[in-house]
């Protein structure tokens, strides 16, 4: 195409950006889908590296860009596949993107976004602190005066977090962006020079009414005091219960070959990390998104395969199980061989109706009063050692279908050896189902006895949890698993959570609790009351 034109150029500025703009209109009228994109995104890149010498050489001097956005991961976290889908499709879009990574510090980010005199600045995250963080760096730029529109998206944040924390803290506008498809009509929305005003202007109505009607909701809403709701906690037998006394007891570090786990895959979040809806397998044969489906699924097969036989990744696990029993309602004392800790936690505290109890996960141990021992394991699994090595060396290949491919993969093979390490304690290692035989749908389904929650999540939002988990298994020595500041772990394809073998056990959300238990927590936490809040504040009614 070089030879074809008068100027190298010319490739990008009439061809490839109108390539790219089809598939833009594409993408944003659902005609087109995120792996397509990104793969034209990589054809795009790989041939402005080529072409650049001889545009430099002819001083054609460089194409206008749309916008320059800053991207980047807040402080304390390390998820950034939605983040890197978004800065692709933004680039293919014509803006320019500055990425700063993840775990970036607000200082920096601040820094940067003055420097480089960006246009917009996107912030990702996707474990709960991560919100907090958002608002921070809300307060500070309102702090500093700065003026740039910010836009919000990861897993866990929402338009309604958007609008209620961070939106009152800025003056400038904050919107809420969680689709890679919208991002550019948002961004766009956001720089353009004749309807920007008005935009922003609606964007603030829109959030200011959003937040008022959720507080007004909220207002509304009924809670039990503490003490009611440990009243009213979820009530089971125990005098005809008998904990199964399990088969190990202690900790034990488990190794696997990652082929072990492929058959423990589920497939559906998978399609939804590349915006595919639908459940795996019938998503492959779907009207609309089959083809790409497909197509994007013969991809993963074909890097799964890499990773296995090539062993590019590596599979660490570690769990224990210990003995233990509920003190004073919420807590669980865990007996292990040279300390004892407590896990704590959280009771639901919003009225419900009659025979509806407030439960808490401590209620599914034995109390201790009863007289009769229980135990609770917890587990740490990754299979994150070795993807950010391969993902670099995708992207130092101008390749982020294969970067974003890689990780996505990892998640999956550690959600994977969850379930996989998940299965062997309850028929083996702890053997409290050893006659269980369930298919791997069923797996997926969670149609087991007992749970396998994870703290961060809504039976057990506090993530402060996870020290604890860290300090029984001694995860960081002895599997290399790392927690940040946020309680993110690292490598991010990692899965940690408890283990729950009462057959009565189940899942649930926590909702939001009230000041008296914030105040109770943060006493047994031993911990300050605005540290407490800090840490809650998702959860917080008020
Ligand atoms: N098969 C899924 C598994 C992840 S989601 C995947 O491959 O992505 C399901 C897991 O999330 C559960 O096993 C549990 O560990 C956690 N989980 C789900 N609901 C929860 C809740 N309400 N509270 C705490 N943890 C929960």
């Amino acid at each position: 195409a070089r030879q074809l034109v008068e100027k190298p150029i010319e490739v990008i500025e009439n061809h490839l950006m109108n390539g790219m703009n089809v598939v833009g209109d594409l993408f944003g009228s659902g005609k087109m889908f995120l792996p397509q994109v990104v793969k034209s995104a990589r054809v795009m890149k790989k041939a402005v590296a080529y072409l650049l010498p001889y545009i430099e050489a002819s001083k054609d001097g460089k194409s206008s860009s749309a916008g320059k956005v800053l991207m980047a991961t807040v402080k304390g976290d390390v998820h950034d596949i939605g983040k890197n889908i978004v800065s692709v499709v933004l680039a293919c879009n014509n803006f320019e993107i500055i990425d700063l990574g993840v775990m970036v510090p607000p200082e920096k980010i601040i820094e940067t976004a003055v420097k480089e005199n960006v246009d917009i600045i996107g912030l990702s995250g996707l474990i709960t602190p991560s919100l907090d963080e958002m608002v921070y760096l809300a307060k500070e730029m309102d702090k500093l005066n700065i003026k740039i529109p910010v836009m919000i998206g990861g897993a866990t944040t929402s338009r309604a977090h958007t609008a209620v924390k961070i939106a009152p803290e800025y003056k400038e506008t904050v919107v809420h962006v969680n689709d890679a498809s919208r991002a550019v009509t948002v961004a766009t929305n956001l720089l353009q020079p004749d309807t920007k005003l008005t935009y922003a202007k609606s964007l603030r109505q829109e959030y200011d009414s959003l937040r008022e009607g959720y507080l007004n909701r909220s207002r509304e809403k009924n809670f039990l005091s503490i003490e009611e709701a440990r009243k009213n906690k979820f009530k089971i037998d125990w005098n005809n219960y008998e904990p199964v006394k399990p088969n190990f007891i202690g900790t034990k570090t488990i190794e696997v070959e990652l082929l072990e786990l492929v058959d423990f895959i589920d497939w559906t979040p998978f399609f939804q990390s590349w915006e595919l809806y639908g459940k795996f397998p019938a998503i492959l044969t779907d009207e609309i998104v089959g083809e790409q489906a497909t197509n994007l699924f013969d991809d993963a097969q074909k890097m799964l395969t890499q990773i296995v036989l090539e062993k590019w990744l590596t599979a660490k696990g570690i769990l224990g199980v210990f003995p233990a029993n509920t003190i004073n309602d919420d807590d669980v004392e865990v007996i292990a061989s040279s300390e004892v800790e407590k896990f704590l936690t959280l009771r639901q505290q919003s009225q419900k109706t009659v025979g509806v109890p407030n439960i808490a996960l401590a209620d599914f141990i034995v109390p201790k009063e009863i007289g009769k021992q229980d135990y609770i394991g917890c587990f740490c699994v990754s299979t994150g050692f070795g993807v950010d090595e391969k993902a670099s060396e995708f992207e130092k290949q101008l390749d982020d279908y294969n970067s974003i491919l890689v990780k996505a993969l990892g998640d999956r093979l550690a959600e994977a050896f969850a379930e996989y390490l998940h299965l062997k304690v309850r028929k083996e290692i702890w053997g409290y189902a050893s006659d269980e035989v369930l298919s791997n749908d069923e797996l997926i389904k969670e149609q087991y006895k007992g749970i396998r929650p994870a703290p961060g999540y809504p039976a057990c939002p506090d993530h402060l949890e996870k020290p604890t988990i860290w300090k029984l298994l001694n995860v960081e020595q002895e599997i290399g698993v790392k927690l940040t500041e946020s309680m993110a772990m690292w490598p991010a394809a990692s899965v940690s959570g408890y283990y729950f073998a009462n057959p009565e056990s189940k899942y649930f959300g926590l909702g939001k609790i009230k000041k008296d238990q914030l105040e109770d927590y943060a006493k047994r936490r031993n911990i300050s009351i605005e540290l407490a809040e800090k840490w809650l504040s998702p959860n917080l009614a008020d």
